[in-house]
């Protein structure tokens, strides 16, 4: 058997599998893509966009405006059907991005493709075997390949999941919909529609958000979501279960013919034990599945390949022991649980009976209070995550804002400080007042003047620090009080013991 050595092989060239690739490469890591689909072509249309704080790690990477020149900026997040305005957020990027995942993994893709990074299409991981150094990957084609850490990005039905045997507790589907783009002869009622059977939903694919309100364009397919009258139909939905279930729920097909594809989704919610054994780490929907409600899936498997990416390359440098690597489960483990959490209570407000309606009225009523919106609206962009990295100030943990800095040589965003994944330690004290020799290499250390408020999503306005180090991932993993204590220990957690002198 041919073998080809990487220090990672990541299975999956979806939008975490990709997200995953270039943040190993922009840290010079050798790692390469095992993807089954032929390219990267996406049949169907799933993830319809980005939240504001997706949006914002793009744009820690330098990358985000390829995104927002090809889709729709508009007020995504909400919650049990209560949309959220966040325009008053404290963030760049106060609000969504409307723009379809095959959209999305194209732009990934060509960004990945700019980083030389391989990504073997058409090939699927069919098994592996872990040793005391690494991963031999068995692909589809006889050939191998051999890592030393396997990142498993491909998808809800995992095989890496399943073959490390890492459990995959949680909730059988309570309902399921039918999804596609077909042609219809008669004109359905575009928009979303709710009755006694659930949502079902017309569009185009084609569309502009106008004052906040989606306009669909003219003619072309028709973009179909329908609830199923029954949860559990196996094998792969047809245009005759599709016809069914339009009769069922809307008392005529409006006439469906010549499907582009057909897909079923369900509220299965189920999130990985462990999303690391041994040498093998899992990403994105590997990890954790949920009912699209929220639109979650595809921002959290991004943030997760984010929160991965800088520690696996720092453990495959050897500057960081493979402990390290404890901290991302720890991590993003919350998050998604949360999510999960989430997205079943959306689902159960979807339920048309009049005491589900009378819940969700409740909800939205004290979802109107700026208190509450703004805590929600936090979570649902993804503004709030908060990492537990100790006590202190209330940066400690939770994303570094994109502030105006005044550098030694002129104006600098924060974010464009992390465009290549390295951790920066930011000093708006006295130029000169801290040393980082032992940690320079690795550490960008860099002087700067902020004379603005610090305002977190939700939280507020927090005291100005005199300094922060912020990790690769945006999070803030220290903040100076009057003697700098623990600078020290900080950077040896998170990057790696002193270098000798
Ligand atoms: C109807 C619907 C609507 C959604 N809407 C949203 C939304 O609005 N917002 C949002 O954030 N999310 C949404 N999602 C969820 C989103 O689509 C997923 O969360 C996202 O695609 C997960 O990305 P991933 O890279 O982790 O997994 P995937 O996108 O599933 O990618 C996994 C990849 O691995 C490949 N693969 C699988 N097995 C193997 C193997 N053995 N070897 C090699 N390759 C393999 C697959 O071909 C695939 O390309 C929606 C999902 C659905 C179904």
């Amino acid at each position: 058997m041919a073998r080809t050595e990487h220090a990672v092989v990541i299975a999956g060239g979806g939008p975490t599998g990709l997200m995953l690739a270039g943040e190993l490469a922009l840290a010079g890591v050798d790692v390469a893509i095992v993807e089954r689909r032929p390219n990267q072509e996406l049949a169907g249309s799933r993830a319809g966009g980005l939240h504001s704080r997706t949006i914002e790690v793009l744009d820690q990477r330098g990358i985000a405006d390829r995104f927002l020149s090809e889709g729709q900026i508009a007020q995504v997040a909400g919650f049990g059907g209560v949309r959220f305005d966040i325009s008053d957020f404290p963030t760049r990027h106060n609000y969504g991005l409307g723009l379809w995942q095959n959209h999305i993994e194209r732009i990934l893709a060509g960004w990945v493709a700019e980083l030389d990074v391989p990504i073997h299409y058409g090939r699927e991981v069919t098994g592996f075997a872990q040793d005391s150094t690494g991963v031999e990957v068995a692909l589809s084609d006889g050939e191998g390949l051999r890592g030393e850490y396997l990142v498993g990005c491909d998808g809800g039905r995992s095989l890496v999941r399943k073959a490390a045997g890492i459990e995959f507790p949680g909730w059988d589907p309570t309902t399921s919909a039918l999804i596609g783009q077909v042609e219809m002869a008669e004109q359905p009622p575009l928009g979303v529609h709710t009755n006694a059977f659930g949502i079902h939903s017309f569009g185009k694919l084609e569309y502009k958000i106008v004052d906040g309100k989606v306009v669909y364009g003219e003619g072309g397919p028709v973009g179909v979501m329908v609830t199923e009258q029954h949860v559990g139909a196996a094998g792969e939905p047809t245009l005759q279960d599709l016809s069914e279930a339009l009769i069922a729920a809307c008392g005529t097909d409006y006439g469906v013919h010549s499907p582009i594809w057909i897909s079923r989704f369900t509220d299965a919610t189920r999130q990985a034990a462990n999303y690391r054994d041994g040498r093998v780490l899992l990403a994105g929907d590997a990890a954790h599945i949920h009912a699209p409600d929220g639109g979650q899936g595809l921002n959290i498997g991004v943030q997760d390949a984010v929160n991965l990416g800088w520690k696996l390359a720092q453990v495959v440098k050897r500057t960081s022991p493979e402990s390290l690597l404890d901290s991302y489960h720890a991590e993003r483990h919350p998050v998604a649980a949360r999510v999960l959490r989430n997205t079943m209570a959306s689902v159960a407000l979807r339920r048309p009976d009049d005491r589900t309606k009378a819940v969700g009225e409740v909800m939205a009523e004290l979802l109107g209070m700026e208190e509450p919106r703004k805590r929600f609206a936090a979570m649902q962009s993804g503004l709030d995550v908060h990492y537990d990295v100790g006590e202190g100030h209330p940066l400690l943990g939770r994303r570094m804002p994109d502030l105006d800095l005044v550098a030694a040589d002129g104006p600098v965003r924060v974010f464009s400080l992390l465009h290549d994944a390295r951790p920066v330690l930011l000093n708006l004290g006295d130029p000169g007042s801290i040393d980082i020799t032992p940690w320079a290499g690795r550490v960008r250390l860099t002087d700067a003047k902020y004379h603005g408020t610090w305002e977190l999503p939700a939280l507020g306005e927090v005291t100005p620090p005199a300094a922060v180090l912020i990790r690769p991932d945006g999070h803030v993993a220290w903040v100076a009080d009057a003697a700098q204590s623990g600078l020290a220990d900080a950077l040896t957690r998170w990057f790696g013991a002193p270098a000798a002198a």
